[in-house]
């Protein structure tokens, strides 16, 4: 084992939309942070999704098994790496609805009100579309919270198909409005991302210190567990002991619970911080559904998402709970969810039997219908040895299904109007949704709240039991909205790197 002498400020765990958010934050100011990441700078080119080799080769997955529900192994789709997730991401940043701050009611189920407002986390929400450059147009969407102003960067211009599309739906009575997106100068991987806007900003300070390829594996606490006293890594085969002030845990929704599993020793015999048996519990990820449309003419399959509908967000008509939110998914071969949905290809080429996948791509209109679920403590991920095993049974299955064939219904709508060209009419809408081992949009396994019996952390992200060790990542979000959650993860870790700044 390898000491080192160095005594850190804080030490982050992970660079995704939580750590690496953190870390840029804790940038300004004379602190001393280690930043710990297991996996290493990903190049631009090789994130660039080469047409289908993003099918064929597997990218985007670890060297590691995951046991599902049914007992058995799977390749997790998860990206370690600076930057984490958001490497991958699709860069769409939009804030929960106010009203999913308090309790919603769904057609299974009902999500538990959070104990932070709108209100709180608006200043935030604010700071996290700065930092992330997001480009956006206020006042289209009609579920869009309040906000102060507009975006700082208008919308860029979307592919003239989807402008068309837009006014196709106008005319059926839909309200298409621009997707929030962050975007970078960078000419190679234009998305932005956690690495550009965190880790990179953060290098620029000499107290920052970055270690890539190191695998957290343990928290040590004191021998009476109320503080970590070492965090153990590994590094190139070597054991590594690292030490610090303040702890914080950002390694996403699935590994940090596990690793705080994997820390259970001395007074904490069932995993660190989890005296209350909440570690790892109220599992959630979003219902995604993808859906191909037929275009008229060839494009590049390599789009940006463009266009998000809410119409249905809230309800339908005669449906008085609510169904989720619809987003144009940018092309198949941009689009690394799709890679994990081979099922709809298959789909797909019996519309165009003789098609290649680049053809296909070309030749497709990819759409997202994504549903919340509620929190549900029987799903949980715990340890199977030293390997993740997942238990997870998605709920609020009949308010997507409903989302599902409604959207169809509108594509139909628009593909039988005369003045529509840029789609074609098809029999079927081949879709798909997304399986078990797309996980890189997981949340809510260690979750934030007063009730030390029902959370892990308090609202600013402070363990119950452990004094110095915090959560700033997805996993400490209490409930599921129908939109992504990667903006929210992004203004929260802001707010807890406040809260540490005011601690140091
Ligand atoms: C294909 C895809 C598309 C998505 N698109 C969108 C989108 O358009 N909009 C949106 O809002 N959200 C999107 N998401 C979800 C979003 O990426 C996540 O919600 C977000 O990244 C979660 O942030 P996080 O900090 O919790 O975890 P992550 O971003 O996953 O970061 C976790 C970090 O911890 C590191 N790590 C893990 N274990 C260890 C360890 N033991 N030691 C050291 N480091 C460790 C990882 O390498 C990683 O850097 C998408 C996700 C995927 C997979």
């Amino acid at each position: 084992m390898i000491i080192e002498d160095r005594h850190y400020d804080v030490i982050v765990i992970g660079t995704g939309a939580g750590g690496g958010t953190l870390a840029a934050e804790l940038a300004d100011g004379g602190r001393s942070v280690l930043v710990l990441e297991r996996g290493q700078s990903i190049p631009p080119e090789d994130l660039k999704t080469s047409g289908t080799e993003l099918f064929r080769k597997e990218r985007f997955h670890p060297k590691e098994s995951w046991f599902g529900t049914d007992g058995d192994p799977f390749p997790p789709q998860m990206l370690y790496g600076l930057g984490g997730n958001t490497k991958i991401w699709g860069g769409v940043l939009e804030r929960m609805r106010e009203q999913e701050f308090g309790a919603v009611r769904l057609q299974k189920g009902s999500t538990p009100a959070w104990e932070l407002t709108y209100a709180d986390l608006a200043p935030y929400y604010d700071r996290a579309e700065r930092r992330y450059q997001v480009h956006g147009k206020a006042g289209l969407d009609p579920t869009e919270p309040s906000r102060l102003a507009d975006y700082d960067l208008a919308s860029r211009p979307i592919e003239p198909v989807m402008e068309e599309l837009r006014a196709a739906f106008e005319r059926q009575g839909i309200r298409a409005y621009d997707l929030p997106m962050s975007w970078s100068e960078s000419q190679t991987h234009p998305c932005g991302d956690a690495e550009q806007f965190g880790v990179i900003p953060a290098q620029t300070n000499p107290a920052i210190t970055i270690r890539t390829g190191a695998r957290v594996r343990q928290l040590h606490t004191n021998p009476s567990g109320n503080q970590v006293k070492a965090v153990e890594a590994e590094i190139d085969g070597d054991r590594w002991l690292f030490r610090s002030h303040l702890v914080v845990l950002a390694a996403g929704a699935i590994n940090t619970a596990a690793l705080l599993l994997r820390s259970g020793e001395g007074r904490h015999p069932h995993g660190l911080s989890n005296g209350s048996d909440q570690v790892g519990r109220n599992l959630m990820k979003p219902q995604l559904t993808s859906i191909l449309q037929l275009a008229a003419r060839s494009g590049r399959g390599h789009d940006a998402r463009s266009l998000g509908i809410n119409d249905f967000y809230w309800g339908d008509k005669n449906v008085d709970f609510p169904l989720g939110h619809i987003q144009s998914g940018g092309g198949v071969l941009q689009d690394a969810l799709f890679a994990e949905s081979p099922p709809v290809l298959s789909l797909v080429s019996k519309l165009m039997p003789d098609f290649g996948l680049e053809q296909l791509a070309a030749r497709s209109i990819t759409w997202w219908a994504m549903t919340a679920v509620a929190p549900d403590a029987h799903n949980r991920i715990s340890l199977r040895g030293d390997q993740v095993q997942i238990h997870y049974e998605a709920n609020n299955l009949e308010a997507h299904d409903r989302l599902v064939y409604r959207w169809i219904d509108c594509l139909k709508a628009v593909e039988s109007d005369p003045l529509t060209q840029v789609v074609k009419t098809a029999p079927t809408h081949p879709r798909g949704q997304s399986p078990l081992s797309v996980l890189g949009v997981a949340l809510g396994t260690c979750r934030m709240g007063t009730n030390p019996a029902t959370s892990v952390v308090n609202l600013q992200g402070q363990s119950h039991e452990v004094s110095n060790l915090f959560i700033a990542d997805a996993s400490v979000l209490p409930s599921c909205p129908s939109v992504g959650i990667g903006l929210t993860v992004i203004a929260n870790a802001i707010r807890i790197a406040d809260h540490l700044k005011e601690l140091l």
